[in-house]
């Protein structure tokens, strides 16, 4: 079976708002799909939207949308690739793997 790198990583796919996603220094100059690294932000690259549940923060708390982290440099884009393949009309590309409160909590729920 094929597996692909990034096939643990979920994303959360809700239908995107207005909100623009941003990116800690670790991920900037990254795309959000593919990984593909970039040294500019090409005019045929988009830059990246949040559905409104993600997008919904105070002015400067915005956390990276690649590992939560808390401390947000650049704007999330992706890749001209990924622009020509549409895969910004997926949804929003925010990571959703469970932080470790909600794991506790669905092993809570598993249990009872
Ligand atoms: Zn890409
Ligand atoms: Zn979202
Ligand atoms: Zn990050």
């Amino acid at each position: 079976m094929l597996r692909h790198a990034k096939q643990d990583v979920r994303m959360c796919r809700k239908p995107v708002g207005t909100s623009i996603g941003y990116v800690c220094p670790q991920h900037e100059g990254r795309c959000v799909v593919c990984d593909l690294q970039f040294n500019e932000i090409l005019p045929t690259m988009r830059e990246v939207r949040l559905c409104d549940d993600c997008g919904l923060v105070a002015e400067g708390e915005e956390h990276c949308i690649m590992c939560g982290r808390p401390s947000t440099t650049e704007v999330a884009y992706y890749c001209q690739y990924c622009t020509a393949l549409e895969n910004d009309r997926d949804g929003c590309p925010r990571v959703m793997n469970p932080t470790k409160q909600q794991r506790l909590a669905l092993l809570k729920a598993v249990r009872n």
